[in-house]
């Protein structure tokens, strides 16, 4: 592959592909072999934490609040910020580093924190990864390539091991299979372009909250609306209140049912008809009560004169 198609799919598949790339234009597979090895005794430990650029995934999130022992709203709040994931909007989420300072709020001398629940972006680092969608598919595949920044030493350690083994090694396997779902959604978003058309903002509202805000999510499917509208047996509500793998699941499949149209979550019988007779009543309120604004006129409202 040119290195202007490897610059070209990267930006197709991660949104941006900077001029000064420190990626090196090699696709990588898994059984591929790098030199590598990060440790604490390297002269550049930490450095890598010291200036961030780390989007979050669902998993992360999740991984991430369970730990601190806080609800996704309020993880959300605390330690992100928003991001555009590309031209139309889709919002993405980015750890926040520190006020004073580019640095992680979760760096200390020892080393990282949170490290046993540290970020995909983290686990992979200095690989990186894209993925891609196999033709006609919603399957994505995965092509890897190498971050190689100055202040890195570990491409110096003297330590060879194929990306599968690096892959097991930092636990990036058990992140990639969680969010793959997530992945997929976002991908065939990205790879329709344009063509598909903008999401309303309340389809990037909810992408927002099944992606991210589990908590939130959680309370929207155990709500009474939700349960009139799809039919979910007892027992998997049951696990959706409780479980929250099971939770990250349905909230995939709830996506795809909110921006692709896809029939993953049975409505009931019934249900569309209610909500669009809803709707209408609502838009009739809404009418009336605009209706009802434009016939007043506040001058007979206005004090006389001796009241
Ligand atoms: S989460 Fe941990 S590994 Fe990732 S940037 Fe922060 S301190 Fe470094
Ligand atoms: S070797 Fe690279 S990844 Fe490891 S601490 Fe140094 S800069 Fe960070």
């Amino acid at each position: 592959m040119s290195e202007e198609d490897f610059y070209g799919r990267l930006k197709e598949t991660i949104g941006e592909a900077p001029e000064q790339s420190p990626v090196q234009p090699v696709e990588l597979g898994l059984d591929d072999a790098i030199q590598f090895h990060c440790h604490k005794e390297v002269a550049c430990f930490n450095l890598c934490c010291m200036n961030i650029d780390i989007t979050l995934t669902p998993y992360d999130i999740l991984r991430l609040s369970r730990r601190l022992g806080l609800s996704t709203s309020e993880f959300l709040e605390r330690y992100t910020m928003p991001f555009e994931m590309d031209a139309q909007g889709m919002p993405g989420v980015k750890l926040r580093p520190r006020d004073e300072s580019p640095a992680c709020r979760f760096v200390a001398d020892e080393g990282c924190g949170v490290y046993e629940d540290r970020p995909a972006a983290c686990r992979y680092y200095a690989l990186g990864t894209m993925g891609v969608r196999k033709k006609d598919t919603a399957e994505v595949e995965d092509a890897y390539f190498i971050v190689r920044e100055p202040h890195c030493l570990g491409h110096q350690e003297p330590r060879r091991l194929t990306v599968r083994e690096y892959r097991r090694e930092q636990g990036c396997d058990v992140y990639d299979a969680k969010n793959q779902a997530w992945r997929e959604v976002v991908l065939k978003k990205r790879s329709s372009g344009p063509t598909v058309g903008r999401p309303s903002d309340r389809s990037f509202e909810l992408f927002y909250t099944a992606s991210y805000d589990l908590d939130a999510f959680r309370d929207f499917v155990l709500s009474d609306s939700f349960n009139e509208t799809f039919d979910v047996d007892a027992g998997t509500y049951e696990r959706l209140a409780r479980d929250d793998g099971a939770l990250l699941e349905f909230a995939m499949r709830f996506l795809k049912q909110v921006l692709y149209g896809e029939r993953t979550i049975p409505f009931r019988e019934g249900a569309r008809e209610r909500r669009i007779e809803r709707r209408r009543q609502r838009m009739e309120e809404r009418h009336e009560e605009s209706r009802r604004r434009d016939d007043y006129d506040p001058r007979y409202d206005a004090p006389a004169e001796g009241d």
